[in-house]
């Protein structure tokens, strides 16, 4: 198989939340919102799932609402403060967001007169926080920036974009997709955060909206129906995927600094070995990072011809979730990066699973890829 470096995309299901998963598929089904004993069994399982994701985030486990991943927990999160927002108009998002974050601020402004504004980041990719300043006002309702980017891998300032929301009345969306599991996170300080197994060792299809301690009155949901999750995300709970979440995140915040050290220094050997190759700079190495991601410029060399030339090795150009539209990373642009630098810039992010041998054979592979590529362009 390949040599996987694609772990922001979606992380390899750990073995032991499969069983968990498997378990709870199999003798352990059930529906959490019966009665009877199997129902309870069910709810007792979500709940301790609960206090495993809540203690991860450092937050109350009664904050937690289970979604199908990050990108529900994020419309939920803006669409609902869009409705209950009053006569303030402004939406402030980071120009580096997850599309599921900029295409939803998108159709706020075109269908509910929202006014947005993108905040810009510095040169290393972190949101500004001068320029933040200048466009949180009285007139905003909420404020969007995340906690590390997908593509960089940079953290921004969490806890001084939550004060600066709150000093005007505005509620602060976190899209803690990323950092969660990877780095230990603080999100006591936030209203609303979304989070996804999928990042973290779990399973695909299910994350959490993380709620304020008090909800916003009239607050609306999404989904309407049974009433589950206190009226905020209606549906039968997904055992299997929720129980699956709590095992990995128990599993992340037990391995979390030991893991930390171990992620760095494969990365920090994929940047010293990219390096080699000359001509090479890696986007946001003057910020604090992830410990597992490196967004790596390679000149002269096409990213997308990179990856089309080496499919033993599973690496991306831009973001993943956005590769499909075939145009320069909008975080790689909004850091001063030219179409042309955007366009050779890959994505490599280590994981729990990836040793040292994948690092030397992958660095080994893209190394005499890159070359080839070069030559051929230079002809
Ligand atoms: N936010 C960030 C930063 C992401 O990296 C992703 C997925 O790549 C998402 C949101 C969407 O997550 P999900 O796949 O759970 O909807």
């Amino acid at each position: 198989m390949d040599i996987y470096l694609d772990n922001n995309a979606t992380t390899p299901v750990d073995p032991a939340v499969v069983e968990a998963v498997t378990r709870h598929l199999t003798d352990r089904f059930g529906n959490a919102a019966s009665s009877h004993v199997r129902g309870r069994a069910a709810g007792a399982a979500v709940d301790v799932a609960r206090e495993h994701v809540a203690e991860l985030l450092s937050v109350a486990p009664t904050r937690v609402v289970w979604t199908s991943g990050a990108t529900e927990a994020i419309n939920t999160a803006l669409k609902g403060l869009a409705a209950v927002r009053g006569h303030r108009s402004r939406l402030v998002v980071s120009s580096v967001e997850h599309k599921a974050v900029l295409d939803v601020a998108d159709y706020l402004a075109s269908t509910h007169g929202v006014e947005v504004c993108l905040a810009p980041v510095s040169p290393a990719g972190a949101v500004d926080l001068d320029a933040l300043h200048t466009l949180v006002n009285d007139e905003t309702f909420a404020v969007a920036v995340m906690a590390a980017n997908n593509e960089t891998g940079v953290l921004n300032p969490v806890g001084d974009v939550a004060e600066l929301a709150h000093m005007f009345g505005a509620a602060f969306m976190c899209d803690a997709t990323q950092q969660a599991g990877k780095l230990p996170l603080d999100l006591s300080g936030v209203d609303f955060a979304a989070v996804s197994a999928h990042k973290l060792y779990g399973p695909q299809g299910v994350g959490a909206l993380i709620t304020p301690r008090r909800m916003p009155d009239g607050f609306p949901a999404l989904l309407h129906g049974g009433n589950h999750e206190r009226g905020y995300r209606s549906g039968t709970l997904n055992l299997p995927g929720v129980v699956g979440f709590g095992k990995a995140a128990s599993l992340a915040a037990g391995s979390l600094e030991e893991e930390t050290d171990r992620l760095a220094s494969l990365r920090d050997e994929l940047e010293r070995g990219l390096g080699k190759l000359g001509d090479v700079s890696v986007n946001g190495a003057e910020a604090d990072r992830l410990p597992n991601t490196t967004s790596v410029r390679l000149g002269g060399v096409d990213a997308d011809a990179l990856i089309v030339a080496t499919p033993q090795v599973a690496f991306s150009s831009g973001s993943a979730c956005t590769s499909a539209v075939p145009s320069p990373s909008h975080v790689l642009l909004a850091m001063g990066l030219s179409s042309a630098a955007a366009e050779q810039t890959i994505r490599l992010s280590v994981g729990r699973f990836t040793t040292a041998e994948d690092v030397a054979g992958a660095l080994e592979l893209i190394a005499a890829c890159a070359e080839q590529l070069r030559v051929l362009g230079a002809a």
